[in-house]
């Protein structure tokens, strides 16, 4: 199984990640940035692994990691 983690500290607040994967990430009002809103950032399928990668790719400030869960 793979995590996806957002960086907040890189995050610019674009709106791409959540515009490709909305059942993924949301932007949040309340910390103005990006943020993940599965479980602990569990991918939990080979689809939403593939997703998360093309959103990390699509990120422009480099914000979104995906790896392996330990
Ligand atoms: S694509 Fe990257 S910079 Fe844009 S909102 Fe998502 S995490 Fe933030």
């Amino acid at each position: 199984m793979k995590i996806v983690k957002i960086d907040p500290s890189l995050c610019i607040c674009c709106g791409t990640c959540a515009a490709i994967a909305e059942h993924l990430f949301e932007m949040s009002a309340s910390e103005g940035v990006a943020v993940v809103k599965v479980d602990q950032g569990k991918l939990a399928s080979p689809e939403d692994e593939d997703l998360a990668s093309e959103c990390a790719t699509a990120c422009p400030a480099g914000a979104i990691l995906v790896q392996d869960a330990e």
